[in-house]
């Protein structure tokens, strides 16, 4: 069993590297954006609450998001492991999410960082939009450039703090996110055997 976190800005890749690790290893991905994103669809009121936080690139607050975990969390078989993807973001949901895992007696193991230049995030949102539009997926609302700078200078405040979290406790792992896809999953994969 193996559980982990990973951390990079909109467009870092880690939505594409968490597919692969739940066809590899049978993970359970849980990612707070597609939660959010669901609710805002289905019309929640936790949805309703969400939506204009999300749609301007803003954190949603974090009694919310540790919600929506804990929620996903509970449903999990104990052998299986886990992906958080986009949580936690702030230290507050940090910490939450230690207690939440204490309780459950399923520590973290890993927590991935994803490096990756601006200019690099930039051409892969703008593709991901062009390429939404093509297939006919609907855009997701927040994915313009404007929005984008919004949300990864709020990823870089919130990243500062929770990289020194995860670095008293060891656990934080640095990975080049601007390589290719495979080269990206094999440098996971091998930080997972060691
Ligand atoms: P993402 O798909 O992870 O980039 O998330 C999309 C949007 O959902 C973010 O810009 C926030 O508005 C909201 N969101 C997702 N995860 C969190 C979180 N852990 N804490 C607060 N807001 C979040």
């Amino acid at each position: 069993m193996v559980n982990l976190v990973l951390i990079g800005p909109p467009g870092a890749g880690k939505g594409t590297q968490a597919e692969r690790l739940v066809r590899d290893y049978g993970l359970m991905h849980i990612s707070t954006g597609d939660l959010l994103r669901e609710a805002i669809k289905a019309e929640t009121p936790l949805g309703r609450a969400a939506r204009t936080a999300v749609d301007s690139g803003a954190l949603v607050p974090d009694e919310v998001v540790v919600g929506l975990v804990e929620e996903r969390l509970s449903t999990k078989r104990p052998e299986q492991g886990f992906i958080l993807d986009g949580f936690p973001r702030t230290v507050a949901q940090a910490e939450a999410l230690e207690r939440l895992l204490d309780n459950l007696d399923s520590p973290l193991d890993h927590v991935i960082i994803f490096d990756i230049p601006i200019d690099f995030l930039e051409e892969r949102i703008a593709k991901r939009a062009e390429q939404s539009r093509a297939t006919g997926t609907p855009t997701r609302t927040d994915d313009n450039v404007n929005v984008l700078k919004k949300r990864v200078e709020e990823f870089a405040r919130a990243t500062a703090a929770l990289t020194s979290f995860y670095d008293h406790r060891q656990l934080l792992r640095r990975i080049d996110a601007a390589a290719g896809v495979t080269d990206v999953a094999v440098e996971i994969s091998s930080l997972m055997r060691g």
